[in-house]
């Protein structure tokens, strides 16, 4: 995550061994999948946007085994960073979709929706996008709790939503979370209408979905409605994530613009166009790999 916003931490952070309950392709770019079983007791749902680090054992378990346990901070990361390539496993960031408690019949549950971009056959899909799309039940992952982005402190009763389409899980939580009076805007841009996945909100948020052609560059048409879009009455809580682009170039338009206290702004670049998280060299594709 190269910029964001002060965040709120979760109370503990620790490794939290988790498993594949099931995948469920819900539209043609987003991959669900339920995690659960293992340690989940342990895992404290703050609602909002929580997101976690999740390890993926793309060289297998032995490398679960070997995280060391702060592999978020500085010296566990360079910890991590000496478990051989090959064993090593992947690094990514993603949201908590919804976490479900315990019944009588099954334990919690957490649902992850991964955005599937790329391809896999040409080797344009980064190692989660894949993971997401072949992971069978049963298999093991990490994840390590990184709290909020969105600070509820900075307020709850009007909100100013704007993401891409990793920003949708985030914006889905943020709004399961708002108090039912809450109102404002949320802007999702989605790479095609069948994305537009639905999900509750307080009567008062209205949500606009814009749907972006082939060849645009994401971010740049949810960046573009902010910018026409009329605000609700100031003061608002304004939370903008997704392309590196989309957080930066908004805050700035929100701030200067239109005026918005820089404090008012919680924002947090996703991903950016043409760069990769870090990746084992064992996990690059074939045609990364040759280029
Ligand atoms: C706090 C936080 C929460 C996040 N939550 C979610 C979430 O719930 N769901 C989700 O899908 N993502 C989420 N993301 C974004 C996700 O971490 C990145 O998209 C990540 O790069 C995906 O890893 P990968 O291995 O698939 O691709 P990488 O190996 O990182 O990248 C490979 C190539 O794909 C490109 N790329 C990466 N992501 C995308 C994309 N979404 N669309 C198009 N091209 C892309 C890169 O620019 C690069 O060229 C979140 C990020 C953060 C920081």
């Amino acid at each position: 995550m190269a910029l964001a916003s002060r965040l709120v931490k979760p109370e503990t952070q620790g490794l939290v061994h988790l498993t594949v309950l099931r995948r469920e392709q819900l539209s043609p770019h987003w991959m669900r999948v339920t995690l659960g079983g293992a340690e989940i007791e342990s895992f404290r749902a703050m609602g909002y946007d929580q997101w976690f680090r999740l390890f993926l054992p793309l060289g297998g378990d032995e490398g679960l085994d070997r995280l060391p346990a702060k592999a978020n901070k500085m010296f566990g990361y360079l910890r991590y960073l000496r478990i051989p390539d090959g064993v090593r496993p992947v690094m990514r960031n993603y949201t908590v979709r919804e976490y479900r408690s315990a019944t009588d019949e099954r334990g919690p549950e957490i649902d992850v929706d991964f955005v599937l971009h790329g391809s896999a056959e040409d080797g344009t899909a980064g190692p989660a996008s894949r993971w997401a799309q072949t992971c069978e039940p049963g298999e093991s992952v990490v994840v390590i709790d990184e709290g909020l982005a969105f600070n509820p402190e900075r307020g709850t009763d009007r909100v100013v939503l704007v993401a891409d389409e990793t920003g949708l899980p985030a914006i889905a939580g943020i709004c399961a979370s708002l108090p039912s009076h809450a109102s404002g805007l949320a802007v999702i841009e989605v790479p095609s209408a069948e994305d537009a996945l639905e999900f509750a909100h307080p009567a008062d948020v209205h949500v606009r979905w814009i749907v972006r052609d082939h060849g645009v560059k994401p971010g740049a048409l949810a960046l573009k409605a902010l910018g026409e879009a009329s605000l609700p009455d100031a003061p608002f809580h304004a939370y903008l994530v997704g392309e590196q682009s989309l957080p930066t170039e908004g805050r700035r338009l929100l701030v200067n613009e239109r005026g918005v206290p820089k404090e008012l702004v919680s924002f947090c670049g996703y991903w950016r166009v043409g760069t990769a998280s870090p990746t084992p060299k064992s996990q690059l594709a074939a045609t990364e790999v040759h280029s």
